[in-house]
């Protein structure tokens, strides 16, 4: 018998060695898509689409994006699905919960700015263009979590949203609902419209970038929303389940940027925020122009935590530096302080209230 060569007498050691591996790693890629996915490199939009499809006076917008109702009448009525809306798989049991913040590895200063587009199936609300320029002129990463009524009532603004590669988007459910009071078929109902929405718009873009040369940019747009965020910070231990069997990771807060906003000054509100802002905090604020003062919120904060040094990151991006810190209901700064909003807002949250009767007697359906 001929004896073995070097390279022989390795070969099926070197397989073995290969098997073992292909094994381990085919084990861990099944048992954990989530893992898979969270390895790929994360996209929210590119430049070259964002510039090459609006002018920046279109970019920029006016004064009248500010003025609530200015796009017309609302419409509750739900969009027609397109058939391409995105199935996500189920979020992974360390992503559970009402997530608050992340403890971010080795303490790095990252923060979350997340900003809500929130709108009733009874109003319509605006688009607060000072806070997007803000964060565009500073190049100042953000998340908006974006109802998909008011996406359908401010198409151009939800596109260029979706297009702008430091803005993440996030659901916002689709006329506001309050999933601690809604049975399955119900929460289904404020998700999936929503889902929806975010595909025709996404098409729409898809068109006008192919127009313009630009379809090979689409990839960069993400094909899905991939997080929502709980109106009035309120759930359930079923919608809670049924959000996460259908892929959204649910994102609160810890940092309430608009807390007490009637009664404060922009600079102590921005004050008050930094002094409860920490590495992984996420921050709420809204840029529906229903709160007055966001905006002189805003600039304050950025420059607090500028000083601070801190960096500010996506929530997606936030997710993937730690470990989240979740809880079973979200709650605005003290656990129950959302429960109120149970009885004030009627249609199980959709409704704006009806201001000429006592909060107690409004009716919850
Ligand atoms: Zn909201």
């Amino acid at each position: 018998m001929k004896a073995l060569g070097p390279i022989q007498k390795i070969l099926p050691c070197l397989c073995l060695f290969c098997l073992l591996l292909m094994a381990v790693a085919g084990t861990g890629l099944a048992a954990d898509s989530h893992q898979q996915t969270a390895r790929q490199p994360l996209s929210f939009g590119s430049g070259a689409l964002l510039h090459g499809l609006w002018s920046p006076a279109e970019l920029a917008g006016t004064e009248a994006d500010r003025v609530i109702g200015a796009v017309g009448e609302p419409d509750p009525s739900f969009p027609q699905p397109t058939g391409r809306e995105a199935v996500l798989p189920p979020v992974p049991p360390e992503l559970r919960g009402a997530i608050r913040r992340v403890h971010v590895r080795g303490g790095r200063k990252v923060v979350a700015l997340t900003f809500d587009l929130c709108e009733r199936a009874n109003n319509v609300a605006g688009y607060n263009n000072r806070i997007i320029n803000l964060l565009r002129a500073g190049g100042h990463k953000a998340t908006f979590f974006a109802g998909g009524k008011w996406m359908r009532s401010h198409p151009e603004k939800a596109m260029q949203l979706m297009s702008d590669p430091r803005f993440e988007l996030g659901s916002h459910t689709w006329t506001h609902g309050n999933l601690a009071l809604m049975d399955q078929a119900q929460i289904r109902a404020q998700m999936e419209p929503t889902q929806t929405q975010y595909a025709l718009l996404r098409q729409e873009l898809a068109r006008r970038a192919e127009a313009k040369g630009l379809a090979a940019q689409m990839a960069l747009v993400p094909p899905a929303l991939r997080l929502m965020r709980l109106p009035y910070g309120r759930s359930s231990a079923l919608a809670l389940e049924e959000l996460a069997q259908s892929g959204y990771p649910v994102i609160q807060w810890d940092v309430e940027g608009e807390r007490d906003e009637e009664e404060n000054a922009p600079a102590i509100l921005a004050k008050n925020a930094l002094a409860v802002v920490r590495p992984g905090s996420i921050v709420l604020l809204h840029a529906n122009a229903v709160p007055q003062k966001s905006f002189d919120i805003l600039e304050r904060l950025v420059r607090g935590l500028r000083k601070q040094g801190y960096e500010l990151v996506t929530v997606s991006e936030l997710l993937r530096l730690g470990a989240p810190e979740a809880v079973a209901d979200g709650y605005f700064t003290i656990p129950g302080d959302n429960l109120k909003y149970d009885a004030i807002f009627p249609g199980k949250g959709t409704l704006k209230p009806d201001l000429t009767r006592p909060f107690t007697t409004v009716p919850v359906p």
